[in-house]
């Protein structure tokens, strides 16, 4: 397939400025550092593909680096999710680190602080602080901790760090500039006191840990990151990530930040926060249902890490916030299924249909893969007198605008087998129809001379005694609005209620062997996939997306 030449992202186009300069000697390091406190989502994998995608073009290195400094939310569960989605999505890291294994010298580090007047115990409440720090066009109010002594600062740091200081009743903020028109400089927290969670690898070891502005960029520093790549959001933060490397660092070495813009998808949610809740409170079945934005959700949904891919690579990597349509998403899977998802029948809504005429035993019919791509491999269906259809493929009354079945008699091919045309049917008590009658044409089989004749309309069947059944989930999107975040009130409330209708199909005897993970087009329905739960005993099959945007305004 041609590629078009693709023209480098911003970020690019600052690594070969860098690498033409020299700088670091050529060498590109990044790291993607998440914080193990829930499931990796497919804004994360935007940044992970930045972070990897850049040390790969480059021949650089990217670590993993779990930013674990907040041991109340954070779990070895997590960790490992996210090492498994990481390696699934088909990237590797050079070593794996935690900001834990840095808790020693960040600890050394905030006592050189006080020890250089540049940090200070503040005994005031967090609601104190926060009314303190002013807003960007007036300055804050100094705390009356500010000038205590170092010998006081450091005695009680010492204490916070022993257990001798309750939980909220002090912090370490560093000494910087409480007029600062970047509110990050108003003598912002640099340490807390945790002690009523064990931390999931240093457990009760520390009792004081830091903030995201003091662990991230000494932890890119002490690694030896170049490129330390994140969102937008961090833009305002980066003054502060220089200031604190700039106190201590000795050499010309620095660590750099650049921020590009978050993925955000309409009619679901991309926080970890809210996917945690809707877990937690049962409104999904987990963080891997099929309808979480999460990257093992999306798996078991269908997607391939192709195609998660290839959609980032679409929407690109700006310095402007966005939203994108989750029908790009649904359109690239489409895309990436459409030439190796073998093509089967699967009836939703089966109502028998008898061939009057046909009086042989049954036989085979081989039906390609893909149509029209013989060399994607073929598969054999069996074929005989009583097979189902989908109800909604017959009518009884007929009109001249229905090419389906009905008694008006017009030719209707059986998909990938013998021109047929029905004759009658029979109904119930209550009416409903139970079974279609139709003839059939021996010399109309596919794949013969008279398979090239044409008819109007081509319909699906499977043959009763040899289809199994399966449950069929059909999925849709998880949000009844487009942007649910920016909602007033309870996004709970505004889940789509109809996100998930599971149906019982008859699907071709050939699926029996299937395993999770295996992809198929079900014949006019849509792509699936055989769900982690399925089995011989009960099929499960998940809806990755319908054929066509139905949702299309
Ligand atoms: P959440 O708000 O869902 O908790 P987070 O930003 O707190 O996400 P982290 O674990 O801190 O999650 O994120 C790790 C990296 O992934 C960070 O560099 C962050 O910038 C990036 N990231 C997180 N969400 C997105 C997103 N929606 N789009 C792009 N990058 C993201
Ligand atoms: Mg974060």
């Amino acid at each position: 397939m041609e590629q078009e030449e693709k023209s480098l992202n911003f970020i690019e186009q600052i690594v070969e400025k860098d690498l033409a300069e020299g700088k670091n000697d050529g060498r590109i390091q990044t790291r993607f550092p998440p914080e193990p406190n829930g499931y990796l989502h497919i804004g994360h994998v935007k940044a992970i593909c930045m972070d990897f995608g850049i040390a790969e073009k480059y021949n650089g290195v990217c670590n993993l680096r779990f930013d674990d400094t907040n041991p109340v939310k954070e779990d070895t569960e997590y960790v490992d999710s996210i090492t498994n989605d990481i390696a699934w999505l088909g990237f590797k890291w050079g070593n794996i680190y935690y900001a834990s294994d840095y808790f020693e010298q960040l600890y050394d580090l905030a006592i050189r602080f006080i020890k250089e007047g540049k940090a200070y115990v503040d005994e005031q409440t967090a609601e104190q602080i926060a009314e303190q720090k002013g807003t960007p066009t007036e300055p804050g109010v100094a705390s009356p901790y500010r000038d205590r002594p170092i010998e006081e600062n450091l005695r009680l740091f010492q204490a916070m760090q022993n257990g001798e200081i309750e939980e909220g009743k002090m912090v370490l903020r560093a000494k910087i500039d409480m007029a600062n028109p970047n509110m990050h400089f108003r003598d912002p927290i640099m340490y807390r006191i945790i002690t009523s969670h064990p931390h999931h690898r240093t457990g009760h070891r520390w009792n004081v840990y830091p903030m995201y502005d003091f662990a991230h960029g000494q932890s890119d520093y002490f690694e030896g990151v170049t490129h330390s790549i994140c969102t937008l959001e961090f833009v305002v933060h980066r003054p502060l990530y220089d200031w604190f490397i700039d106190q201590f660092a000795e050499g010309d070495y620095r660590p750099h930040q650049y921020e590009f813009n978050r993925l955000n998808i309409t009619y679901t949610v991309m926080s970890k926060r809210k996917m945690l809740q809707l877990v937690k409170e049962g409104l999904v079945a987990g963080w891997d249902d099929p309808r979480m934005p999460t990257v093992c959700g999306l798996r078991r949904r269908g997607y391939t890490a192709s195609a998660i891919r290839e959609f980032i690579d679409k929407i690109g990597y700006t310095k402007v916030e966005g939203m994108i349509d989750l029908g790009l998403l649904e359109h690239t899977v489409r895309e990436n299924l459409k030439m190796s998802a073998p093509r089967v029948c699967a009836i939703f809504d089966p109502v028998k249909l008898v061939i009057t005429n046909y009086d042989a035993e049954g036989e085979t019919i081989v039906a390609e893969n893909i149509d029209g791509n013989p060399e994607l491999g073929t598969r054999e269906m069996r074929f005989a007198k009583e097979l189902y259809i989908e109800r909604a493929d017959f009518q009884e009354e007929g009109d001249k605008n229905f090419y389906r079945l009905s008694p008006m008699g017009r030719e209707v091919r059986l998909k990938s087998a013998y021109i047929i045309q029905a004759t009658g049917c029979e109904k119930d008590a209550d009416g409903n129809i139970t079974t279609v009658y139709a003839t059939y044409d021996p010399q109309s089989k596919s794949g013969t001379e008279g398979g090239n004749r044409k008819t109007k309309a081509t319909i699906n069947w499977v043959e009763c005694n040899s289809c199994i059944d399966a449950e069929v989930r059909l999925y849709d999107r998880l949000f009844a609005v487009e942007n649910p975040s920016a909602e007033e009130g309870d996004f709970r409330e505004l889940l789509n209620p109809d996100s998930l209708k599971i149906v019982n199909a008859k699907v071709e005897g050939a699926l029996a062997g299937v395993k999770p993970q295996e992809h198929f087009q079900f014949l006019k329905q849509g792509y699936f996939v055989v769900d982690d739960d399925s089995s011989a005993e009960h099929l499960i099959f998940n809806r990755t997306a319908s054929l066509k945007d139905n949702w299309q305004k």
